[in-house]
């Protein structure tokens, strides 16, 4: 039996605390990778893992991912990652999301969590009866907070320019074709705003339903999800889940950007470069993706007002800028140079 401490993505983690509640069926991991920055913040995942090692994985990879990308955003936390192991149904109930936030709060503000993928506002409404370390939560009009799909989307979206801008020598996304996987809450604020600029959407969900719904909405068309990655268009956005770029699909790339907030899209370090070689420009996911955490830090550490969340998020494009220019120098490939900046400023450099 593999330890955690053998899994190729443990990096020193600094906790990863197995949860079991008999009661409620709940069965979670929090991982903290690194407070060298604050204290260990990301969403919770709830989904169906088909084998406990998947779990594990993605805990391990996600938390590291907070830890690099809380700090690329300039913020004093530093990263962690909580994920709910469900049936296939991905059944959840008040009782589990309550034994949930019980074991958030055993580890003493060393984790701090919010959304992610399956898990809403409502969800963490419960959480919160029963710790203090959790953000995200619905918060009065005005007032900086909610959900932080809106604010990723509009982060990405920025990022989406700026490599239009850098890529295609581009001002607006007018009249280009972007391509988008997933029809949730990132994808769908990066739809909207894409085509409210005059962008051409395509865009596949495995909720064909859900995909539907949002493409009626944008003047897009579905496309099959099988497809969504070969398609001919100007920018990928991969907005579902991670791992999507392997050597096979790099090889199959039909743009010449991809941009999107999916977490953990490179399958491993090296499609880094092969995606690189390709000559397509890769935004970072942890630095285009970093809006929702702005907004959520800024919740949780009360330092800015909806203005000055606004004003950290415009500060993406600008960064992801300062990857590219490196990468450009260095020939090294823009998610190394991201990694070794993020590195470096966790003090593991
Ligand atoms: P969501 O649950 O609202 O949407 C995800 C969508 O992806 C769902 O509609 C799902 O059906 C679809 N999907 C799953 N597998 C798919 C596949 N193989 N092909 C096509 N569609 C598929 O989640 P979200 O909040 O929009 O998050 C999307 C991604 O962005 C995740 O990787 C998440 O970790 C990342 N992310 C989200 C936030 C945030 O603020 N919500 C912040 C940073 C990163």
């Amino acid at each position: 039996m593999q330890s955690p401490w053998d899994y190729p993505d443990f990096d020193d983690h600094e906790v990863v605390h197995f949860v079991t509640d008999a009661n409620t069926g709940l069965k979670a991991i929090i991982a903290v990778h690194s407070t060298h920055l604050g204290p260990g913040a990301g969403g919770t995942r709830l989904w169906h893992y088909p084998n406990r090692g998947d779990a594990i994985r993605d805990v391990l990879r996600l938390s590291r991912g907070m830890s690099y990308k809380n700090a690329m955003a300039g913020l004093a936390l530093g990263g962690g990652k909580a994920v709910i192991l469900a049936d296939e149904a991905r059944t959840k109930s008040d009782e589990m999301f309550a034994a949930f936030g019980r074991s958030v709060e055993g580890l003493c503000g060393k984790y701090v969590t919010a959304e992610d993928v399956g898990v809403t506002v409502p969800d963490l409404v419960e959480v919160s009866r029963h710790t203090r370390y959790v953000s995200g939560l619905p918060v009065e009009a005005g007032a900086v907070g909610g959900d932080p799909g809106p604010h990723t989307s509009y982060g990405v979206f920025l990022g989406i320019k700026a490599a239009v801008r850098s890529k295609l020598g581009k001002g607006s996304v007018a009249g280009l074709h972007i391509a988008i996987q997933g029809a949730g809450s990132v994808a769908s604020g990066v739809a909207r705003r894409a085509a409210e600029e005059g962008a051409r959407i395509s865009l596949a969900d495995i909720d064909g339903a859900r995909a539907q719904k949002l493409a009626d909405e944008v003047g897009g068309v579905v496309v099959p999800v099988n497809e969504i990655m070969t398609l001919e268009a100007d920018v990928l956005s991969p907005n579902a889940l991670g791992a999507i770029l392997t050597a096979e699909s790099i090889a199959a790339l039909r743009v010449p950007i991809v941009a999107g907030g999916a977490n953990n899209q490179l399958a491993t370090p090296a499609e880094g470069d092969l995606i690189h070689q390709r000559g397509i420009l890769y935004a970072p996911d942890y630095v285009i993706n970093a809006g929702g955490i702005i907004n959520v830090a800024s919740e949780y550490l009360k330092d800015a007002d909806e203005a000055g969340v606004k004003a950290r998020i415009e500060q993406i494009p600008g960064r992801l800028e300062t990857i590219w220019a490196e990468s450009d120098t260095t020939g090294r490939n823009p998610a190394a140079v991201a990694d070794a900046m993020a590195r470096r400023l966790i003090g593991r450099g």
